[in-house]
């Protein structure tokens, strides 16, 4: 292999440090500095840069990190279970080579398992950790690096879609439920023309206004926002009864989570494609933004068996539309969304 020369190393190095003041703006200041497009672009060369010179990857490599950091204001909390990314793919070719490997170490790893995939939108909000213990929500967090995420726990129990207290039973006794506090596009377009009436400035876009609105500093700033949570993981879950993704979400549902109403289980490539492409199509028609589908492997025994890296798991991926172009009429500039 042919050694790192300075003008790449110093590329290098300039696209590690940008790419973590684009992190820290976009996590903790809910304050984009570039738009998400342009950050996956740059994020992109770094990951190309590493894999021809893996001698530049170091512990504290952007590529190995989760992403967030925890804002000294508020307290820290430790994650039960380590909370991760999602490997991002960008066009249904680098998926369909994604979608064969996997396949392929699944059925070495865990031959005896049926591999079937299932898709889900992909929210565009904020991750959150709820810890239900023996049934109450005890806490709840921001992802932050992964390991150690925020105390948003005030506000969290602003969001009426969230249950303070299971329903049903057969939770076990501590259990971390993960998924994305959202701002609907309806309640999004109300809350922002009810600013106007005001005399006040819109909100830029809904992922950053849920972002912002669950890390107020003041839970009654963040009652007064329209928001909602769809669940799409668990963490610590000693004693559940379930063996895949799909039955979790059914054993969610019926402890009275808010489960998304869009997953759907599918056996085949061509399947995962025709899902893409439909959701594609109606993305603008669904209930929230999304930014692309996350396909995942949905038997824990495969999920168990392709295991993590220290970012993402190897058993989910994430596909990423295309940025659309954006035609504001007042202005008529076109903006990447
Ligand atoms: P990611 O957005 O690529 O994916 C991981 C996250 O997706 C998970 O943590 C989870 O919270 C969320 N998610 C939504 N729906 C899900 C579902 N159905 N199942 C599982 N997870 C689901 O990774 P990331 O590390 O959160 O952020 C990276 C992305 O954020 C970038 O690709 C970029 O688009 C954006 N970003 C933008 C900037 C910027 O400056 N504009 C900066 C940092 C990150």
């Amino acid at each position: 292999m042919v050694g790192v020369n300075d003008s790449l190393r110093s590329e290098y190095e300039q696209l590690a440090d940008d790419v973590r003041r684009y992190r820290f703006a976009y996590y903790n200041e809910d304050a984009p500095l570039v738009s998400d497009a342009e950050f996956d672009r740059l994020f992109g060369r770094l990951e190309e840069i590493e894999a021809l010179h893996p001698e530049l990857v170091s512990n504290d490599s952007p590529t190995q990190e989760v992403g967030g950091d925890v804002s000294a204001a508020f307290s820290p909390v430790e994650h039960l279970s380590r909370m991760y990314s999602l490997e991002d793919v960008f066009s249904t070719s680098e998926l369909s080579v994604w979608l064969e490997r996997a396949g392929t170490n699944a059925a070495t790893q865990a031959p005896h398992e049926r591999l079937r995939w299932l898709c889900e939108v992909k929210i565009d909000g904020l991750a959150v950790n709820l810890l239900y213990r023996d049934g109450r929500l005890v806490r709840a967090a921001t992802r932050g690096d992964g390991t150690t995420g925020e105390d948003v726990t005030h506000n969290v129990l602003t969001i009426k879609s969230i249950p303070t207290e299971l329903a049903g039973s057969g939770w076990p006794a501590e259990v971390e439920v993960r998924g994305e506090i959202f701002i609907s596009s309806a309640e999004f377009a109300a809350y922002n023309e009810n600013l106007v009436a005001q005399g006040k400035a819109p909100l830029a876009n809904p992922r950053n206004a849920a972002a912002g609105s669950i890390r107020q500093k003041d839970p009654a700033e963040t009652a007064k926002r329209p928001l909602s949570m769809f669940v799409h993981g668990i963490g610590v879950r000693e004693g559940l009864v379930a063996a895949s993704q799909h039955e979790t979400y059914d054993l969610l549902a019926a402890w009275g989570l808010p489960v998304s109403p869009y997953s759907e289980l599918l056996d085949t490539e061509d399947e995962v494609l025709d899902y893409i492409g439909r959701f594609g199509a109606s993305r603008h028609e669904l209930i929230h933004e999304i930014d692309g589908i996350v396909v995942k492997a949905d038997a824990f025994a495969i999920q168990r068996s392709l295991g993590y890296t220290s970012r993402v798991p190897r058993w989910a991926v994430a596909y990423k539309y295309p940025p659309e172009e954006v035609h504001t009429r007042l202005l008529d500039i076109k903006v990447d969304v």
